[in-house]
């Protein structure tokens, strides 16, 4: 025989309980020989619980008891042929009054037991039960409705009471003697004590009474059906990426439901271990998924860990002093007093040195604890050798299971790595010596992003989510999010990363989505939805969104934005910028920046700082990185100024070619931005401190272009007048260069630890010679690449390259 369990999702709605019976009858006509156990409707067991909280403060429940009439007489309309119906909404009625008369005591009395909360809540499986039966009766005849109290039978442990197990094998079997040939529809979670008084197992004790009864009549397995594909690696509200877990050992199963995953009750696993029956985590909604089997042995999947779970809130005391050196019987006495009390202790962890024990409780039994060892430790507080405990609330604990854990090293540091790498601070950690299970409690705002962190790092052959926080739209900016869209399918495809951009922002709005916004509709909803921008507002939302793997992109070139940087990563927040100002600044910022951005293990990418796309800042640290020396640097890093050179041949007059290049669009609005060459300079400071020199920006000796009288003019009009007048001195310069077969280049060179840039005549055996359009060049001249210099070439402007750059530092984000 088998025990086919549905929770209360499954028995939810008209359209669940029509799948129940389509799995029920087939499985009957298979010869299976069905028992079949239910819990109550969903949402039923906790409006029974309120109900009885509100009689005992003198509440109205009437509103409610109809409420619960309408939800089981609708099914009774839609799944009962008419003629049936009468006799069935007359038995519900009689449970419904007798319920209601019940919580008339509770109001009378303004006094709720746990024993009469039993007695309450427990009509909520009686109902669903009942009605089921009557429905399935239709089609098959055999169909009996059984009150299970009547056979399991427990302590008075009200609320969470234990099996008495002789007495519960013995009615169970004679029941089975005497319906041998019924479907049986049984109540799940509900006993009773030897006075006959109802008792519950415990919430989600439905899961329970199936094992129980599977185990007593030797089922063959043990069918747990729900709302998902079996027991998933977490918990998938959290976790979207979560999968289903084909095989787990009771082991595995207790642990990961000890800790939270809620799919099925921890107790279930006893009976069905001690006589190994099977248990399988079935979809009522997908019954033709296997979904989960828990057997004895674990099998070897390619993943060391089996799965993540935790419990969302839990407090934890912490016991210290020195009186409990040495003391043997300390940690006894402590526990013994919980147990006794019945305050269950989640976790324990104990210093080596005995110095300290810290436990965890559920945040309901806390204060009652810390007032249990007040009392029983009175002599050893007033002596001062134990310090007075505390209670810290607000935490979570989340542990990682599974029996491959002890064969595989490195778990916890895996473990650590990915918590700390997104500023998860772990308040203690506990490993079970069986070791199939590592535990961490932490802060209970950090629980989402934690589960998710700690999924990504376990399960890493699944994709890698970026969470993306972007500043400024323009051209940089939109060119992104075009690529970004483009690229979706092939990043999940190829490289198993996806990227959510959760934020963005420009100087006038601001829109969040942590679900990600659509790439496609990005400037339109930012329009219509965004609210008003404020960059402080923008950082402090994108830490309070608190995500995983998060990124900060600043695509603008303000210096505003640089101000943050220091604060985005201390909250671990990588960065991604082509905005140059942060780093040529002050050279104090540009290093503390990298000890903050080390420190917290994040990440600070910034290709696109020096020639765009062009890989040059990567390729500077990778010689460094692999103790190569840099000798000199040699670079044409201004492709305005690259422009204006390389067309000043001929005839060609210098102010014709820098007026061009402005309607060209290569230009700054005042073309002396470029020609002043700040921005170049700033490009050489960045390489300089990355190739490990502590200069200044006023260190850069900065030669200039243009002659005094144009840098000097008063707008730009005036400018182009002094221009103008200049033509002379320049066509000497280009003169001078032709009958030298020459080409005139500003070139920027990194030497002996100094930087300089100016304005240089090279002949054709230069490799700056053949330079064209507005290409940058650099060449590397180092220990290694000493008799040809390593050269990177190519466009050093625009936003289709520079985007792709930034893009390029995104996916790098974490890489290592
Ligand atoms: P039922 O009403 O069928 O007893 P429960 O609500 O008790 O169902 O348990 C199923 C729910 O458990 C799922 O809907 C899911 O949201 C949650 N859950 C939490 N952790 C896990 C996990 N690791 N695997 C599967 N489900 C989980
Ligand atoms: N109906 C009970 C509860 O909600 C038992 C169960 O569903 O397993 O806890
Ligand atoms: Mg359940």
């Amino acid at each position: 025989m088998k025990v086919l369990k549905f929770g209360g999702t499954s028995v939810g709605t008209v359209e669940s309980i029509k799948s129940v019976l389509e799995i029920v009858k087939s499985s009957y006509e298979k010869g299976e020989k069905p028992l079949v156990v239910l819990s109550a409707m969903s949402g039923v067991t906790n409006l029974l619980t309120l109900m009885a909280k509100n009689a005992a403060e003198r509440k109205s429940f009437s509103e409610d008891i109809k409420l619960l009439e309408e939800k089981h007489f609708e099914v009774v309309k839609q799944l009962i042929a008419i003629k049936y119906q009468n006799p069935v909404f007359t038995k519900l009625k009689l449970m419904l009054n007798e319920l209601e008369e019940i919580l008339q005591g509770v109001y009378a009395l303004k006094e709720l037991s746990l024993q009469s909360k039993d007695l309450i809540i427990s009509f909520g499986e009686r109902f669903s039960n009942y009605m089921v039966s009557k429905i399935m009766e239709q089609y098959n005849p055999e169909a009996i409705f059984v009150d299970a109290s009547h056979y399991v039978k427990t302590d008075s442990n009200f609320g969470n009471a234990h099996l008495n197990e002789e007495l519960t094998t013995q009615l169970i079997n004679s029941l089975k003697h005497s319906h041998a040939d019924k479907l049986m529809f049984v109540t799940g979670f509900i006993g009773s004590n030897d006075a006959g008084r109802v008792t519950t197992l415990g919430r989600g004790g439905s899961d329970y009474t199936a094992a129980i009864f599977g185990s007593i009549l030797d089922a063959t397995v043990i069918e747990i059906w729900t709302d998902v594909n079996g027991m998933l690696t977490a918990d998938p509200r959290i976790v979207k990426k979560a999968f289903s877990l084909p095989v787990l050992s009771y082991t595995e199963a207790m642990e990961l439901s000890y800790f939270g995953a809620k799919v099925i009750y921890p107790p279930t696993m006893i009976p069905a271990f001690l006589k190994r029956i099977p248990i399988a985590i079935r979809n009522t909604f997908e019954p033709d998924f296997p979904g989960t089997i828990i057997q004895f042995e674990t099998d070897c999947t390619q993943y060391p860990i089996k799965g993540i779970s935790s419990i969302s809130d839990i407090s934890i005391i912490n016991l210290s002093g020195s009186g409990m050196i040495g003391k043997s019987g300390f940690s006894g006495r402590l526990f013994t007093l919980l147990a006794r009390e019945q305050i269950n202790v989640v976790l324990i962890t104990q210093s080596s040195s005995e110095h300290s024990i810290t436990f965890a409780v559920n945040p309901s039994d806390a204060e009652r604890a810390l007032k249990l060892i007040s009392s029983e430790f009175e002599l050893e507080l007033d002596a001062n050798k134990l310090v007075m405990p505390e209670v810290e609330q607000h935490l979570s604990v989340l542990a990682i299971v599974g029996e491959n854990m002890k064969r595989t090293p490195g778990m916890s540091g895996r473990l650590f790595a990915a918590l700390g790498r997104n500023g998860i601070n772990v308040r203690a950690i506990a490993q079970g010596s069986s070791e199939f299970n590592i535990s961490v409690i932490i802060s209970k705002e950090d629980l989402a992003k934690a589960l998710n962190t700690v999924h990504d790092a376990f399960f890493a052959e699944l994709k890698k989510t970026l969470y993306v926080f972007n500043l400024g739209t323009g051209n940089i900016g939109s060119t992104l999010f075009k690529q970004l869209a483009e690229q979706h399918d092939f990043l999940l495809d190829k490289n198993d990363i996806e990227i959510k951009v959760a934020g963005v922002a420009n100087s006038r709005k601001m829109l969040f989505d942590a679900e990600g916004i659509d790439l496609n509709t990005w400037s339109e909803n930012l329009e219509d939805n965004g609210q008003v921008a404020d960059l402080s507002s923008f950082v402090e939302k994108m830490k309070s969104m608190n995500l995983p793997n998060c990124v900060f992109i600043d695509n603008t070139a303000s210096k505003l934005p640089a101000t943050y940087y220091e604060d985005i990563f201390k909250a671990n927040i990588s960065i991604v910028t082509c905005n140059k100002i942060a780093n040529s600044g002050e050279y104090a910022n540009y290093k503390l920046l990298r000890d903050t951005a080390r420190k917290h293990g994040v990440d600070f990418f910034y290709e696109t700082n020096v020639g765009a796309g062009l890989p040059i800042v990567r390729v500077l640290k990778d010689l460094m990185l692999s103790g190569d020396r840099i000798l000199k640097i040699e670079a044409i890093l201004s492709g305005t100024i690259s422009y204006i050179f390389n067309n000043f041949v001929a005839d060609a007059s210098f102010y014709d070619v820098v007026k061009k290049a402005q309607a060209l669009g290569y230009t700054e609005p005042d073309p002396r931005d470029d020609l002043g060459g700040v921005d170049f300079m700033r490009k050489m400071l960045i390489l300089a401190r990355d190739a490990g020199h502590k200069i200044e920006p006023s260190d850069v000796d900065l030669g200039a272009i243009l002659p005094e009288s144009c840098l000097k003019a008063d707008s730009v009009d005036e400018f182009y007048t002094e221009l103008l007048k200049a033509d002379q001195y320049f066509n000497d310069l280009k003169e001078r260069a032709a009958a030298e077969n020459r080409v005139i280049r500003y070139i920027g060179k990194l030497e002996d630890g100094k930087v300089a840039i100016s304005m240089q005549m090279v002949d054709e055996r230069h490799p700056f010679y053949a330079l064209s359009g507005s290409d940058n060049i650099i060449s590397f001249t180092t220990e290694r690449y000493k008799e040809r210099p390593l050269v990177v070439k190519g466009p050093g402007a625009g936003a289709e390259v520079t985007a792709g750059g930034v893009f390029a530092d995104l996916v790098n984000v974490g890489a290592k």
